[in-house]
């Protein structure tokens, strides 16, 4: 047996994993999974103690997005029924922001379909950004694409405190997943953002057919692009995407995954993001110890759980949350 507690104290003093210990731990045996998740546990614990961050979608914008993402039922190549509708108004913006509020939510993501936001989009999303900050104290994260300097400078300007923009997967299994732009763009956009000193959001979808060596090449290329933020997704196969019927996951390989990126990431966030309750299932609150952020509510194109269920989850769990809101919550 691999000695996990021990791997996380050099982690926690400061020493990057081998690969051939990244590796074992995604080839951890499941009756070592307790202990490998314990010394996750220790490492989140040391830089997050026991509190949980949550964050809430508004889909800004659905469908109606010209390139070819396998996984996305909003993409060109996808034949799944999505609602398709431009860019919703200010107060669309600032009502999902009041909610976020209302229930604890620490930061507020406006997602948008598309390559890239045109200048009409971003001043909708400026504008309303400028009210929610000053009505909500909310942090906002903003995912609209494929970013231009000057529109990241100008979102800076209005108050975004992030911008997510993932890298999905490995540089080398990119092309199977999207041909419409590549792996660079992606992480080009990452810097864009960084330089005009937004906190930059990237993470990863698990379960599009990649390697081991994909997942923890996509681990270990976030680390190097500094992203305070990940979100490790794990594959919702929709029907009418190019990924459909795509069905690898199981509940215990995903917490070795999850514990994965803490030990290669020990002091970024990391969430579970897309496709948490269905690959996860009932081991979702395992995921916990190794992750300390979740959405609550829907996701982009599929149903989350009942926010009460998450909220329960973490009550049973013994965790706090981390609103970050300058206003007191109203429930
Ligand atoms: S992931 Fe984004 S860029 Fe890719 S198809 Fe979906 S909406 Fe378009």
């Amino acid at each position: 047996m691999q000695n996990w507690l021990a791997l996380a104290d050099r982690v926690l003093a400061g020493e990057e994993i081998t690969n051939e210990e990244a590796e074992a731990i995604l080839d951890c045996p499941d009756e070592e999974l307790l202990v490998l998740l314990q010394g996750a546990y220790n490492i989140r614990r040391a830089y997050f103690g026991n509190k949980v961050k949550l964050n809430m979608i508004i889909n800004a914008k659905s469908g109606l997005c010209p390139e070819n993402c396998g996984y996305c039922a909003q993409s060109s190549v996808s034949t799944a029924p999505v609602k398709t509708y431009k860019m919703v108004d200010k107060e669309t913006l600032i009502r999902g922001a009041e909610e976020a509020s209302r229930l604890r939510v620490g930061t507020y993501c406006i997602v948008a379909s598309g390559r890239g936001p045109s200048e009409k989009e971003i001043d909708t999303v400026i504008s309303a950004v400028k009210e929610i900050k000053e009505r909500f104290g909310l942090k906002i994260c903003a995912c609209l694409g494929i970013l231009k300097p000057e529109q990241a400078v100008r979102l800076k300007e209005a108050g975004v405190d992030r911008y997510n923009h993932n890298i999905n997967t490995s540089k080398e299994h990119h092309p199977n997943i999207t041909t419409s732009h590549t792996y660079d763009d992606r992480v080009k956009t990452v810097e864009t953002v960084k330089q005009a000193g937004i906190s930059p959001c990237s993470g990863v979808i698990i379960g599009m057919k990649e390697t081991k060596q994909d997942i923890i090449n996509m681990a270990r290329s976030l680390k190097a692009l500094d992203a305070d933020s990940i979100p490790v997704n794990f594959l919702h196969a929709i029907d009418g995407t190019p990924l459909a019927g795509t069905d690898e996951l199981d509940p215990r390989y995903c917490l070795k995954v999850l514990a994965l990126f803490r030990y290669i990431n020990p002091t970024k966030e990391i969430r579970i993001s897309g496709g948490r309750e269905v690959n996860l299932r009932s081991l979702q609150p395992f995921g916990l110890y190794a992750a300390n952020s979740i959405f609550v509510g829907d996701y982009l194109t599929t149903e989350g759980q009942e926010k009460s269920e998450d909220y329960r989850m973490l009550e049973d769990l013994g965790f706090e949350i981390d609103f970050a809101g300058e206003q007191q919550p109203v429930c």
